[in-house]
């Protein structure tokens, strides 16, 4: 017997039409590339999205067809996110910071067809109009009073604001197949070809429904949010659909994403939730702390992307009263796998035991299914000391690459039941609490034993004239591989190797405490923020350590 209830797909349109019809009068506020502070409301962002949506249809742009962006966090991005995703193509962010080679490859394997950008990647599409195959207009997000001389030699170009004022605000979203393909996010792609993930309408709104609960990223209407996380790096984790889903103020960073820039937003806007990963709340921090400010309204940050170090925790906790969410997710999970959401009996511990548990990962959002195995590929329980591969499965989570590319993705259990191996290392604790210890590819492998990075990387951060640390295996002629702690020294901050490696005494098993360290200028960072130890392994592939 089938149940009785109303079948209506799941479609992102809905939460644009609930964000007009319910918090028609919130607000949405963006600092924009022109420079300038803007603002408008829910009400508008519907409208001028109708209006893009009809722009979309006289472009003639058919249903699932690909329309890509180059775009900071701002209002006009969220119109089209809404516009090309509500119209039934396929919204394609790509990220501004990769090669204009990465680029054009991206945007050819997508086949994108309409190229939406900011003024401030005119360079970039300079070098890439002429070279992508498939993209027939490229739209200029701005006014044609912005648009510079130079941007004439783009062939097809448009510009944003003509495109909405020659337009209807008149417009019926289709309905049609929640399964339909909504967004389009490629992996970084710090080993081998970036991969697509194509997300759907029904996997965007389970994924939205999930992000906005209590114990994960905790949003609602009198919340101001202010996704630092680009809407280029996996939907800015959700937040833009969390906005109209929650009728939350949403407030957007443009270009500026320095300490200064941002704090001055946070404060003027009266954010209270705020997310992004490590290495821009170092810049944030160190300015806050360099000029004795302190955040007025700021009640969470959700922290993620890669580990957040237990010492950023306790600076947002102690000195500043932020509560940090570390969170955990892939471009492969919408992102959303878990959130470090406290228990009840977690609230009853010491600030210490506290952190310890705050600096895990965290649990899983309802809605994703997580455990780890051994090399033989056997379930390890919850409890066990030792960590494992992490496998995933659930339905935000990437069933397939697009195009078929790599084969394949999943492992099939007894059951049946296919699960994404994440390609990360982590334990996972009696209440359910994941930590990562590693990525599979950067954990280190001392005398056949695994030592886990990212804690000694933890503890380096955690020294006070270390602005930046990243434990890499250098070659051992015993033990093959031993850990080489590479760090960046904070301005000014004088420090020893031996200062540093005495730090970790007491605080991990002995055998794991680095072999050296060498100082550098900087960490190579990828397009989204995190540490290229790749790039770092291969710079340091000849490293002699101290044998002795
Ligand atoms: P890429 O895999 O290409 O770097 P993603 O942005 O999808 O792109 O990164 C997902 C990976 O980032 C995860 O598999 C994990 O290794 C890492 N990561 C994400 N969040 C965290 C976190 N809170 N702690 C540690 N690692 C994290």
């Amino acid at each position: 017997m089938l149940g009785q209830m109303m079948q209506q797909p799941l479609l992102i349109s809905s939460l644009l039409v609930h964000a007009e019809r319910h918090h028609g009068e919130r607000e949405i506020v963006s600092r924009r590339v022109e420079g300038d502070i803007h603002r408008y409301t829910y009400r508008e962002l519907a409208a001028r999205a109708r209006r893009m949506a009809n722009a979309l249809t006289g472009l003639g742009l058919a249903m699932s067809e690909r329309v890509a962006t180059l775009a900071w966090n701002g209002y006009r991005h969220l119109e089209l996110y809404y516009a090309v995703s509500g119209s039934g193509a396929v919204l394609h962010t790509l990220n501004p910071r990769l090669h204009p080679e990465q680029i054009v490859y991206i945007a050819d394997h997508a086949e994108d067809q309409v190229l939406f950008f900011d003024l401030s990647f005119l360079p970039l599409i300079a070098a890439v109009a002429g070279r992508t195959k498939t993209v027939r207009h490229w739209v200029a997000m701005c006014a044609r009073a912005h648009l510079p001389a130079d941007a004439a030699g783009i062939p097809g170009l448009l510009c944003y604001e003509d495109l909405i004022e020659a337009n209807h605000d008149r417009y019926d979203w289709p309905v049609f197949d929640e399964n339909s393909a909504s967004s389009l996010c490629y992996t970084s792609g710090t080993t081998g070809n970036p991969k697509g993930v194509l997300y759907s309408h029904r996997s965007t709104l389970l994924h939205t429904y999930a992000a906005a609960l209590p114990d994960a990223l905790n949003c609602s209407a009198n919340d101001a949010i202010l996704p630092v996380v680009p809407m280029f790096h996996v939907n800015a984790w959700g937040l833009p659909y969390v906005g109209c889903m929650t009728g939350a103020k949403l407030v957007f960073p443009g270009p500026a994403l320095d300490g200064k820039s941002l704090y001055e937003l946070f404060e003027s806007e009266q954010v209270t939730v705020s997310a992004g990963v490590p290495t821009v709340w170092q810049g944030l921090l160190a300015h806050v702390q360099a000029n004795g400010l302190k955040f007025s309204s700021m009640k969470r940050t959700v922290i993620g992307g890669s580990a957040c170090p237990p010492a950023m925790l306790r600076t947002f906790g102690d000195e500043f009263g932020v509560h940090v969410l570390h969170a955990w997710g892939m471009t492969e999970m919408s992102p959303l796998g878990t959130v470090c959401s406290l228990k009840p009996r977690h609230l009853q511990m010491d600030a210490q035991a506290r952190y310890a548990v705050m600096s895990k990962q965290g649990r899983a959002v309802y809605g994703v299914d997580m455990k780890i195995v051994d090399e033989s590929g056997a379930e390890l329980p919850f409890g066990s000391e030792t960590s494992g591969e992490l496998l995933v499965r659930g339905p935000w989570i990437v069933d397939q690459y697009f195009k078929g590319e790599g084969g394949n993705p999943l492992r099939v259990d007894a059951a049946g039941h296919g699960w994404f191996p994440t390609g990360d290392v982590a334990t996972i604790d009696a209440d359910g609490y994941m930590h990562i210890t590693d990525r599979s590819k950067d954990v280190i492998k001392s005398g056949g034993e695994w030592i886990g990075s990212i804690d000694l990387e933890n503890i380096a951060m955690a020294h006070p004239a270390v602005a930046m640390a990243a434990c890499i295996a250098a070659h051992h002629p015993k033990w093959d591989e031993r850990p080489l702690l590479v760090v960046v020294k904070k301005p000014g901050a004088e420090v020893t190797k031996a200062e540093l490696l005495a730090f970790f005494e007491g605080k991990v098993a002995k055998w794991w405490v680095p072999d050296d360290v060498a100082f550098v200028d900087a960490i190579p960072l990828g397009a989204t923020g995190k540490m290229q130890k790749n790039r770092l392994r291969e710079q340091f592939k000849d490293y002699a350590l101290p044998t002795a």
